[in-house]
């Protein structure tokens, strides 16, 4: 047997405020006058009070990132270009937003040096050159993107990440003040994506006490927050950002399950957005996570959550198969939710009548 032997990011700096470092933090990283990009979620536009807290020197420049759709190794690959020809090379690029932008850096920064498409490296371990330096400063919690080995990109065949011992981050900076403006909804929907993390991990068959320990810590922090009480303050922000962090840790030794493989396929074929389509499915696998699901459900009532419902109503056969497609090309999620034969388990018509639940 033989364990993972996984890369991690190489520095993390924690604390309200500590955005204020930044330009401290970058000094060292600066390569002669070649510019760091900072790479903006489009909420922050127009927000002079923020962007004017950017460390912007010399050539460096903010580039706001569309975020209306998730990250597509189209966009990935024309961001690649026009920086490019802009500037050659870059010292390097820091990410600040959602789960998006933290994909859309990690991708960028892989692509600055790495040739040919991004929708080349989605898969395991095809990347072969280290990118250009990147941060991460997530300013909405829950994914664990700003820990993770992996970019998650849609490309012309599949959505799949670029999963490399290369991706993760150079740093990140945790600074729950910047989760303060997140509306309730969508942070309920990313928080429940470290919530679903964590029940998929712990009852996983790839379950180990590395990542155990992570788990439990992660949905102990989410359940603190939203299942015992109903309320939100500051220490609320600082809980999520750390069960986001730990839920990523967790995932770095084992996989995520059922609702991510399923939840993959409404994405990719209706384009539902990552949180808000794992909380749909999660709703529905009481079969799978009893006692997930069943907190879950109180969370959902205790914090007003709408979760959509019929999203699948009406589609055709051709495309319920593309769904399944996309899901089965998942094996690992499968396996690790229900072992080696779960293609038994989970035959085309099981997995059909629970997209038809949707
Ligand atoms: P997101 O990045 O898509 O952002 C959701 C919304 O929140 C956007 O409208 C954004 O503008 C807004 N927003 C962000 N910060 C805000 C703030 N401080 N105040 C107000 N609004 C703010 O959401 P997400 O759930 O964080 O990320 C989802 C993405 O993460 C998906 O693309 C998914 O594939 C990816 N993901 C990646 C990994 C990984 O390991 N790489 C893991 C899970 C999910
Ligand atoms: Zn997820």
């Amino acid at each position: 047997m033989s364990f993972r032997n996984f890369k991690m990011v190489d520095y993390v700096v924690y604390g309200r405020g500590s955005l204020n470092q930044l330009d401290e933090i970058l000094a060292p990283q600066r390569k002669g006058d070649a510019p760091m990009i900072f790479f903006v979620d489009q909420f922050f536009a127009g927000n002079n009070a923020f962007l004017s807290r950017l460390p912007l020197r010399g050539k460096d420049k903010v580039v706001l990132i569309d975020v209306t759709h998730e990250p597509k190794t189209t966009y990935v690959d024309a961001l690649k270009d026009a920086l490019k020809a802009e500037f050659g090379t870059v010292s390097g690029i820091v990410g600040i937003g959602g789960g998006s932008v933290m994909d859309m850096t990690k991708a960028v920064s892989l692509m600055m040096t790495n040739p040919g498409s991004s929708a080349d490296y989605q898969g395991w371990d095809l990347v072969k050159l280290p990118g250009v330096y990147k941060a991460g400063i997530p300013t909405i919690s829950g994914t664990g993107a700003e820990v993770s080995r992996t970019t998650v990109l849609t490309g012309p065949v599949r959505k799949l990440g670029m999963n490399s011992d290369y991706t993760p981050f150079d740093q990140i900076v945790l600074d729950p003040d910047l989760l303060k403006t997140v509306p309730v909804n969508q942070r309920f929907y990313t928080a429940m994506d470290c919530f679903i993390h964590c029940v998929e991990s712990l009852t996983g068959t790839y379950l180990n006490a590395f990542s155990k320990a992570y788990g439990e810590k992660a949905q102990d922090l989410c359940e603190e927050i939203f299942l015992h009480r109903s309320d939100w303050d500051e220490t609320s922000d600082e809980k999520l950002m750390m069960a986001s962090y730990a839920g990523g840790m967790s995932i770095a030794y084992s996989q995520v399950g059922v609702a991510h493989a399923v939840s993959y396929g409404l994405s990719y074929l209706l384009g539902t957005k990552h949180g808000i389509g794992n909380c749909i499915v999660f709703d529905k696998l009481g079969e799978f996570y009893p006692e997930g699901v069943e907190k879950f459900k109180k969370m959902v009532a205790l914090h007003n959550i709408e979760i959509p419902q019929g999203i699948t109503k009406g589609l055709s056969d051709a495309d319920f198969d593309k769904m399944i497609d996309v899901s089965y090309g998942l094996p690992p999620l499968w396996e690790n939710a229900l072992g080696k034969n779960w293609k038994e388990q989970m035959p085309k018509e099981r997995l059909r009548a629970l997209y038809e639940q949707f």
